[in-house]
């Protein structure tokens, strides 16, 4: 059996490169043998050991996923099956079930509705209202550079969701069995912490199968 984990990064839309490079830097950490791609076609999803939907935005990576055949019902059964899935900020709100903007509004646009959440989109407001703080994140420690860009946060959880970090009283960072979600953007902090929690999912995983 091959054991070397292939991951994908959905490369539609959003900061893929930064997530192959942060992935690829916890490989090396961890001392583990693995592979990162950028993916776009149903036959790569279902090929992968684990998924990671970016930042960037979610109302354009939504319809993007749409348009290209097969690829929603190939997403939706990477999370059927349990393989594990990390959204950051945009990714985050691609999961979850249920989404309005605090800014315009309500909007239409497509939800997995994996996660059993209900997210805010610019929570912390427009993209001058970007910005970095240390975050306690269970599991990783009290030090990690949380990034947030126009970030969502999560306004209300389903019992099966376990709280990984706040910040400002907003919950910032969520995981639900197999499935991660952060508002801000750990693959823009240098420090792959994040991506070594969701490699452990998907080693795993892969060893249960
Ligand atoms: N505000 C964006 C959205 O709603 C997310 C921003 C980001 O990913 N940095 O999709």
């Amino acid at each position: 059996m091959n054991d070397e984990l292939l991951i994908g990064v959905l490369g539609l839309q959003g900061d893929i490169e930064e997530n192959i490079k942060a992935t690829n830097n916890a490989f090396k950490e961890m001392n583990l043998k693995g592979k990162i791609i950028s993916v776009r076609y149903p036959e790569e999803l279902l090929k992968l050991d684990g998924l990671i939907i970016p930042g960037g935005e979610s109302t354009v990576m939504g319809l993007l996923i749409a348009l290209k055949n097969g690829l929603l019902d190939s997403i939706r059964k990477i999370l059927q099956e349990g393989i594990p899935v990390m959204g950051t900020c945009a990714g985050m709100i691609v999961l979850a079930k249920k989404s309005y903007d605090k800014v315009v509004g309500n909007k239409n646009q497509l939800l997995l509705g994996a996660l059993d959440i209900e997210v805010e989109r610019n929570s912390f407001g427009r993209q001058h209202d970007s910005f970095e703080s240390n975050l306690n994140i269970s599991g990783i420690g009290s030090d990690f550079r949380g990034i947030f860009i126009r970030a969502p946060s999560v306004i209300s959880a389903g019992p099966g969701v376990q709280i990984l970090s706040k910040f400002d009283e907003k919950i910032v960072a969520v995981k639900q069995e197999n499935i991660i979600g952060t508002s801000f953007h750990p693959e823009l902090s240098g420090d792959s912490r994040m991506h070594r929690l969701f490699i452990e999912l998907v080693s795993k995983r892969k060893a249960n199968r």
